[in-house]
């Protein structure tokens, strides 16, 4: 026999399996090099409906799967044409802001989803092929936020740019981070522009007016509230249009009123303050040792300005006498002063008492030298406790360090 045929003889077997195996790898290699697209679903849904009786006849003809096309590039292949028309809406829905009617969108690029014959290869998931679209990749990194997080810092642990981590996380880039959010950390080349106009209604609060009824049941300088407001409600209605998720324009169409504010009613004191008049010698305010933690006129910044009194060195829980007698002109919060008192010791003298822990006196309360009137703190604008002591005339301020022993 000649070895040739006695060759193919011995491994006709082999050589028919191989061939079977080839056979296959070329159909299937020209079918996803070449689909052969049969129905198509574009937004568009006349398009949609003019493909609907070819994809019934691309059934009948054999095995089909989904393509999703770009600019009539195949990008991403689907089990079943469903889910690659499914992706095209999901693609949409991705930059919908949550609960909103759309009222308009346009995309740069013709995306289609496609029905081919054949059989696919390297099919993805709806999800892999929507982050394909939207983000260019098929598996977004995501990193959680912890305490202290910024997209500064984040960007410098994961090594990624500052203005592509803005980038990759449009919604979030304008807000603040919370700790648990999730922000994507893959630079986003989308390969689509969705620009949307979608109606977006909320429900808005509305603050409430103050009116003023002169009382004189209290004293001039205080305040007492009659009747609380109430914060009214408005339902808004916004058309935002918004280009990748990005806002490009926001406008209010519709504001409809849900409930209407309640003003509220405040008590403004008109009794006068009783004419305390002191000694005219003042004691100091503390006990202990005397230490000037910062001198009085001195400038400290832009902001806080030239410093009116002077720090006196004390520990919280220490006690604050009256310098002098007087009476109470204000005991409360104040700003950077944080707890203050303010005694008025007649002939134009007040004295001040700052980032108090504790105020044991209420305004229009007389008060006698030596009196304590509070503790040292370190409430306001403080960075330890201290005594801020002021001496106004006629509400100038003047050193203490002139007038106290
Ligand atoms: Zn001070």
């Amino acid at each position: 026999m000649n070895p040739f045929v006695r060759f193919l003889k011995k491994y006709r077997y082999v050589l028919g399996a191989l061939g079977i195996v080839l056979a296959v790898v070329l159909v299937a290699v020209s079918a996803a090099k070449r689909p052969v697209p049969i129905a198509t679903k574009t937004f568009a849904a006349d398009i949609l409906d003019s493909q609907r009786e070819n994809s019934a006849e691309a059934v009948a003809m054999g095995e089909t799967y989904g393509v999703v096309t770009v600019d009539g590039v195949a990008v991403a292949s689907l089990a079943t044409y469903e889910e690659a028309a499914s992706v095209l809406d999901r693609v949409l829905a991705h930059y919908q802001s949550g609960a909103s009617e759309i009222v308009s969108y346009s995309i740069d690029e013709t995306i289609e989803a496609r029905r081919v014959i054949g059989v696919p290869w390297n099919v993805m998931t709806v999800d892999g092929a929507v982050s394909l679209i939207v983000n260019g990749t098929e598996e977004v990194k995501t990193y959680t936020v912890g305490q202290g997080d910024t997209f500064w810092s984040i960007s410098r642990k994961v090594g990624m740019d500052f203005q592509a981590i803005l980038a990759a996380n449009p919604a979030t880039a304008n807000s603040m981070l919370r700790v648990g959010d999730v922000v994507n950390i893959v630079e986003v080349k989308p390969m689509v522009h969705v620009s949307i106009t979608e109606r977006v209604t909320v429900t808005e609060s509305v603050s409430y007016g103050v009116i003023y009824e002169n009382s004189d049941a209290i004293y001039i300088g205080q305040y007492a509230l009659k009747s609380p407001g109430v914060r009214g409600s408005n339902k808004v209605t916004y058309e935002i249009t918004s280009v990748n998720g990005v806002q490009t324009s926001k406008e209010k169409i519709e504001s409809l009123v849900i409930s209407y504010p309640v003003t509220q009613v405040t008590y403004k004191g008109t009794k006068p303050l009783p004419n305390v008049i002191g000694t005219g010698v003042f004691r100091y305010p503390l006990d202990g040792t005397r230490t000037i933690n910062s001198a009085f006129g001195i400038y400290r910044s832009a902001f806080s300005g030239v410093h009116t009194g002077v720090d006196l060195s004390g520990w919280t829980g220490d006690n604050i006498y009256a310098v002098d007698d007087g009476v109470v002109t204000f005991s409360g919060s104040s700003g950077t002063y944080g707890n203050l008192i303010k005694l008025s010791h007649g002939n134009g003298y007040e004295t001040y008492y700052a980032h108090c822990s504790k105020l044991y006196v209420n305004i229009g309360d007389i008060v006698k030298k030596g009196d304590v009137i509070g503790l040292v703190g370190m409430t306001g604008r403080a960075t330890g406790p201290h005594l801020h002591f002021e001496i106004r005339v006629y509400d100038i301020a003047v050193n203490p360090l002139d007038y106290l022993p």
